[in-house]
């Protein structure tokens, strides 16, 4: 059976001319189905480039240079997404049908020439065997089913004439025109105002509630994470640093980053916007990572000798939770903390 996508050992890389990017490097993860799974770490940390695997949308010069990226839709054998071609028929049609992703800039993602309607009605058309009159009512239904008022007559309106949230409304709708299996979304309130990104969650949980589908959401905004997680993966450099659910993540962090992210923030729950600042130093660029844990240089749990020189394992730290660190690894330290 299996969970509904399962991510196994990705590694995504960017050849530019100065040298070679590991974006990702080994990350696992999986969505359960009906699950929200959140994705969280600073910017760079291969997050946005995690999700783009998925779909085949990782932009030139970047590639897909090893892991599975396996899709169980149904009862069937799984498709490996890693193995597809971008361009292929059979991923534009897991694209928008099957797995649909929501952006962070709403505005930039629909077009100024067109209305929303004719935008939601080509979505629609795109993958079912509609008529138009079909897919405009079809379309007119979702614009509702988002919260937008007046769906008639928004149908004739262009971006430029709607608020941002009403734009990530409109780009919601596009994404649900198909009744994907899994929604795909990358920082979708990280544009909006504080009171705007809370209706655009509520929205977001309401409709995972209503219709089953799996959510993968990436964010920098630990705020956001409590809102909506079921289960939270913590990312690094390239790499997925702690995994497990997210009472468990929250009230027991077991990662000096995930410890050091969460002391970062003042308050749960609050409803304002969450900086990640706190951290001593700064991420590497991910061309330049350190050796050994990529996070050493900032972690104050650092053991010398060690963490500077070996690459920390993936332990299991709970049930169905895991740490990437030395501290839980016994056969490295001792008992004695020495090494
Ligand atoms: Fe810190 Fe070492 Fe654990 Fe990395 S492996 S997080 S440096 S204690
Ligand atoms: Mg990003």
């Amino acid at each position: 059976d299996g969970p509904l996508l399962e991510i196994d050992g990705l590694a995504t890389r960017f050849f530019t001319r100065e040298g070679t990017v590991r974006a990702v490097d080994g990350v696992s993860l999986s969505v359960p189905r009906g699950a929200t799974v959140c994705v969280v770490g600073e910017s760079g940390c291969g997050k946005s480039v995690t999700a783009r695997s998925v779909l085949g949308l990782v932009d030139e010069p970047g590639r897909i240079v090893g892991g599975r990226i396996l899709w169980r839709p149904g009862d069937g054998d799984p498709v490996d997404l890693a193995a597809l071609d971008p361009n292929s028929e059979r991923m534009r049609r897991i694209r928008g049908g099957e797995i649909s992703m929501v952006f962070q800039e709403p505005m930039a993602s629909l077009s100024p020439m067109h209305t929303v309607g004719s935008q939601l009605v080509e979505a629609i058309r795109l993958h079912l065997p509609l008529g138009r009159a079909e897919a405009h009512d079809r379309a007119v239904d979702l614009l509702r089913r988002v919260g937008i008022p007046r769906p008639e007559e928004r149908m004739d309106a262009y971006s430029f004439q709607l608020s941002g949230g009403m734009c990530q409304r409109v780009m919601i709708a596009i994404a649900l025109a198909c009744d994907p299996a899994l929604l795909i979304a990358d920082e979708p309130t990280t544009a909006l105002d504080v009171t705007t990104q809370a209706r655009i969650i509520d929205l977001l949980r309401d409709l995972q509630a209503q219709s089953g589908m799996s959510m993968l959401f990436i964010t920098h905004d630990l705020g956001v994470v409590a809102e909506i997680a079921d289960e939270v993966v913590v990312m690094y450099l390239g790499t997925v640093v702690e995994r497990g659910g997210v009472d468990e993540i929250f009230h027991d962090p077991k990662h000096p980053y995930t410890r050091a992210l969460l002391g970062s923030v003042p308050r749960m729950g609050a409803g304002s916007r969450q900086r990640l600042t706190t951290i001593r130093g700064t991420v590497p660029h991910p061309s330049d990572r350190p050796a050994g844990c990529p996070f050493h240089p900032r972690c104050d749990a650092a053991v010398a000798g060690v963490c500077d020189r070996s690459d920390p394992p993936d332990v299991p730290v709970g049930p169905g939770r895991t740490a990437r660190c030395v501290l839980y690894d016994e056969a490295a330290v001792p008992a004695s903390g020495v090494v």
